[in-house]
């Protein structure tokens, strides 16, 4: 017998604000209560719903150099496309279906732009940002940068032609994504036909959420949400099915919880107060290297 998943909240798109000047995204984690502890080991979550950008000729269109240390920025491309370079050398650009999974750990600098080809044309632009915690046994490894392309993701079709899971990160059915995660955890982009379902059995103990970005679902029969609606799952029962009502895009995070005190300051999130003090140090000496033009 399984036992359903309960819903501890359908929380509604909070108001958009603007990173920098080329990003509209609205910050979830921002307005639901202690969702940092209830969704560790996620961090942020910043959804960037379908904006259409008027052409420019600014080729930075987007955020300039800032500083990370202590976990690691995940960036989703569904429409337009994104670019970012690092003060490690890494960088590069993703496109619809794209992610780029950077590992900021001890730290870098980066800046993050609308790729120019894009925002010299405009256009509509979907993405998002969620930033994942490092446990302290990681916080200060070398960083790293994972480029993750649309054709690399697992794809599982699920029967009934009632859509297709794409596995970013962590495993469904049987079928692995191609993140290189330092917890065990779920990243899963989740396509519905109208009526189309698809179930998931998350461990009581694992933390669970989902975003639905377009069309409308009922979960386990009874829970409705609608797009830009983010359901928080709690930590009792393990079985969840979701049912479009309409044609559906989802994007479901999972985890295991990591069960060390959070820090937060700005970019940087570490375990203790000391901690952040150093980070702040090392960023005014010039530790966290240079980002040329
Ligand atoms: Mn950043």
């Amino acid at each position: 017998m399984t036992t359903e998943r309960k819903i501890e909240g359908v929380y509604g798109a909070p108001p958009a604000h603007w990173v920098g000047d080329g990003f509209r995204v609205m910050g979830y984690f921002s307005a639901i209560p202690d969702i940092q502890r209830k969704l560790s080991p996620f961090l942020l979550f910043d959804y960037h719903a379908p904006y259409n950008y008027p052409p420019t000729q600014n080729e930075r269109r987007g955020v300039g150099p800032h500083p990370h240390r202590g976990f690691e920025t995940v960036t989703l491309a569904f429409q337009g496309s994104v670019a970012h370079h690092d003060s490690t050398g890494s960088g590069g650009v993703i496109g619809p279906g794209d992610v780029q999974w950077m590992t900021a750990a001890s730290g870098i600098l980066h800046r993050e732009y609308q790729e120019k080809e894009f925002a010299r044309a405009g256009g509509p632009m979907q993405m998002a940002q969620i930033w994942v915690n490092l446990p302290r046994a990681h916080k200060m490894d070398a960083p790293r940068y994972q480029a993750l392309a649309a054709e690399q993701m697992g794809r599982v079709a699920l029967p009934d032609e009632a859509g297709v899971v794409r596995v970013i990160a962590g495993e469904y059915q049987g079928v692995r994504g191609p993140a290189k995660t330092f917890t065990p955890l779920k990243l899963l982009d989740v396509r519905l036909n109208r009526k189309g379902r698809a179930d998931f059995s998350f461990p009581a103990q694992e933390n669970a959420g989902l975003l639905v970005m377009k069309g409308a679902v009922s979960i386990n029969g009874k829970t409705h949400a609608a797009a830009n609606d983010f359901v928080l799952f709690r930590n009792e029962g393990e079985h969840l099915s979701v049912e479009a009502e309409s044609e559906a895009h989802l994007l479901v995070l999972e985890g295991e919880p990591i069960r060390e005190p959070v820090v937060a300051y700005g970019p940087f999130v570490m375990n203790s107060e000391q901690e952040i003090r150093q980070a702040i140090d090392d960023f005014k000496r010039g530790a966290f290297g240079e980002l040329a033009d």
